[in-house]
């Protein structure tokens, strides 16, 4: 209720200046509000299914921060301690990831792992959403593809009840060449990896930069995936950062645990502060 009230009046309400609150309100009423989309609009089917509509509005409330914060350290503090609260141990030495995967919903919930259905079901479903979006991101169109593929969701379901099976249907209809990995047009590696498995990769990214005699530079780039089965597959998108202007490389494909070495990125960056070849 009162993430509806606007600042003066829960300035009045709470007496003072209350950061807890502001910060709280300012994830929570776009979480809310997204709801009409995520929950209303477009119902789960069971309990399952609720990440359709806790997830998606967790990944919504991100995507609010990203396009009304100036900087984006409000953006990236909501997915980082997203991200804690799903790898953390809690007091009992357990991970929220660890209580099993997205799909068991409420189930997922114990005497020793209370906070892993709110951890996994938002958290991790929000993330799969960000995963899904990043993967499809084009180097022309940007989002439109990410956003074509949400907005049938939306028209296929309108007033009606999704599953995670009917989403990854809808998936599968706007599957981009470059997340279509097993080359049928299906999407099971990806839902099995993450929305009915709890790996949990680790990433490790080592580059260098070495001037060429024409003045640019050379960048070199070596990434590892550990902690992860043989068959675990994933799409890792390579962002370089100058001086605040960030520009994404492209995306690597790794199988299992292993490091590529020296590989290059599949595209060049467009625009940099100053000229760098890729390798
Ligand atoms: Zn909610």
């Amino acid at each position: 209720m009162s993430a509806y009230l606007d600042d003066t009046q829960r300035w009045r309400l709470f007496n003072g200046i209350e950061h807890g609150l502001t910060e709280f309100v300012d994830e929570v009423t776009p979480h809310e509000v997204s709801h009409q989309w995520w929950g209303h609009m477009v119902g789960f089917t069971t309990f399952h299914d609720q990440w359709l509509s806790e997830g998606f509005a967790f990944f919504s409330a991100g995507g609010y921060l990203q396009l009304t914060e100036k900087s984006p350290k409000k953006y990236l503090d909501y997915w980082d301690h997203a991200r804690h609260t799903i790898v953390d141990k809690n007091n009992f030495g357990r991970r929220a990831n660890d209580a099993g995967p997205l799909w068991l919903g409420l189930l997922l919930n114990s005497a020793k792992n209370a906070g892993a259905y709110n951890s996994v079901v938002y958290r991790k479903g929000g993330y799969i959403l960000r995963m899904l979006r990043s993967l499809m991101h084009d180097s022309k169109e940007g989002d439109k593809p990410f956003m074509a593929m949400m907005q049938d969701f939306v028209q296929q379901h309108m007033n009606g009840n999704a599953s995670t099976e009917s989403f990854q249907r809808v998936v599968e209809k706007h599957i981009t060449p470059g997340i279509n990995v097993t080359g049928d047009g299906k999407m099971d590696w990806f839902f099995s990896e993450w929305v009915y498995g709890t790996a949990l990769p680790r990433y490790k990214f080592d580059y260098t930069l070495t001037p060429q005699p024409d003045g640019k530079c050379l960048l070199k780039g070596s990434l590892t995936q550990s902690e992860v089965k043989d068959n675990f597959v994933m799409l890792v998108p390579l962002y370089a950062d100058f001086d605040g202007t960030t520009a994404r490389l492209g995306t690597v494909r790794i199988d299992g645990n292993k490091t590529l070495d020296n590989f290059r990125p599949p595209s060049r960056p467009r625009s940099f502060r100053w000229p760098v070849k890729t390798e």
